[in-house]
Parts: C-alpha cells; structure tokens; sequence
C-alpha cells in the first residue's frame, strides 16, 4: 500500500472508513492496529494541522508544549507534517490535511491554560462550524464510508468539538473510538461515557501481531510527541502493547475499541 496526501476535493467515493484526526497523531494512536490490519480503501483527515500566523503571540500553555516536544514555534508544524507523512506511509493510507489551527493558536486567549484546554469548545469557536461543514460534506460526498471520530476521552477542546459535530449525524454511518493516550488512564473511558449520557455499544476492532508492530512503528514515527506522550519509544511500545491485548482478553491478539449509537 502507497500513501498519498489528497485534498478534500478529490474523488471520496472510494473510501469506506475515513477516520477523523483532531492533531497530528490521533489516528495513529486511536486506530492504527485497525488502520494497518486493513489499509484498502481508508482515508486518514487530519485537522488541526496549520502552523501558526506569522507574528502570532503564544501562550503560557503553548510554549510548554513547544518546549514538551523540543520544537521551536515555527518550525512545529513542519516537523510534525514530516513525522505524520513517515506514519501515514508506514500504515499505508491516502490521508488530508484540513488546514484548521489547533486550539492553542486558534484562541490563544481563551485556551490559554490546561485547565482551559481540556473542557468543551466555547460557543464562538470557530473550529464548531468547521467541523460541521466537514461531517455534513463526508456524509454526502464519501457515500460508502463510516466516518471515526473521538469519542473525547480526556476532554480535549479539539475532540471534543470533532465529536459534537460528529455525533449530530446518521447513526449508520458514525463511530467513535477511544482516544490513546487519555484512554490508557484507568476509569477515564468510564467517566467520559457518563459524560455523553448517551447508550453507545462497545465494538472490538480485532488485529494480530503483525497489524500491532506496525501500528507502534507508525506511532514511534511521531518523535516529537513522544517523551510528552508516553515518556519514551520503549514506554509506549509497552502501553500500546499491553493496553490492546487487555482490551482483546481472553481472545488472545490484540484489539482496539469502537463505540456506536444505538
Ligand atoms: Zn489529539
């Protein structure tokens, strides 16, 4: 399988599963064993994926992230476009870039602290729109695709706002999947489950070892997320591995988890 970065006018009625990445890494991280135990026909919209306006003033939290990954304001994006073109190639996925500007520089004001970035989008975000506009294009123009989206554990502002828009649409043709790393935190499934308040089923997403070891080679291709994300490319490995095989239980493998309105 060939990668290709495509453009959300081209041609989508190919593609069956189209998975919803708020930041560079997301569907990697949430859906790579799925992703690489079947890549045909996916296609990967990553959306927070523009760098920051030149002369943007940054944040307290911004420059924490920045100095998390070791990367300096303006070149971030471009280091992380190089990381995530690496993982798309490893998993084998045609993927987008939507071009919107992540939280901590679409508001620097508003999402100006932890606190303030893992909460619900404020009424005036225009990231709300964005997405609308998008889900209501995918479900017209990509006819034979189920559209995956966060379900919002951990309660980014960026995932949270994919999934409000997400979950507005045709039950048939959505899901949810669990967010890695926050899914990884004991109970924090559970709590965001309670949050939603709605009756969504549980579906496991099976793979073998094979589909695993290139899920963790597509993750370890982000290396600037790495020591934030998981303290490590050892560490993760660990995580990623030992959190599948307790999702698959007792069927042996690996599985990662899906979540569907009923
Ligand atoms: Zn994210």
């Amino acid at each position: 399988m060939t990668a290709r970065l495509i453009d959300l006018g081209a041609d989508l009625t190919r593609y069956t599963r189209v998975y919803l990445s708020p930041h560079l890494d997301d569907a990697a991280l949430s859906c790579g064993g799925a992703i690489a135990a079947a890549p045909g026909r996916t296609l990967v919209i990553t959306l927070c994926t523009a760098p920051p306006p030149p002369g943007a003033i940054f944040s307290a939290v911004a420059l924490e992230f920045h100095a998390e990954w070791g990367l300096a304001p303006d070149e971030a994006l471009h280091v992380r476009w190089a990381e995530d073109a690496a993982a798309m190639a490893i998993l084998g996925v045609d993927y987008v870039y939507a071009g919107w500007l992540d939280a901590i520089y679409r508001l620097p004001d508003v999402y100006c602290s932890r606190a303030m970035l893992y909460r619900p989008p404020v009424p005036d975000d225009p990231v709300l729109p964005q997405a609308r506009n998008l889900l209501r294009m995918l479900i017209e123009c990509a006819p034979h695709a189920t559209v995956y989206a966060p379900l919002g554990v951990g309660n980014h502002v960026d995932h949270l706002a994919v999934f409000e828009a997400t979950v507005a649409c045709p039950p048939d043709r959505i899901a949810f999947y669990d967010d890695v790393n926050y899914a990884l935190t004991p109970g924090a499934v559970e709590q965001r489950l309670a949050a939603i308040g709605k009756t969504l089923v549980a579906e496991l997403v099976p793979f073998g070892t094979t589909a695993l070891r290139t899920k963790i080679a597509a993750i370890a291709a982000y290396r600037s997320q790495m020591a934030a994300l998981f303290g490590g490319t050892a560490a993760m490995e660990a995580a990623i591995s030992a959190y599948h095989a307790t999702l698959a239980q007792d069927r042996g493998g690996y599985a990662e988890r899906i979540w569907r309105i009923m």
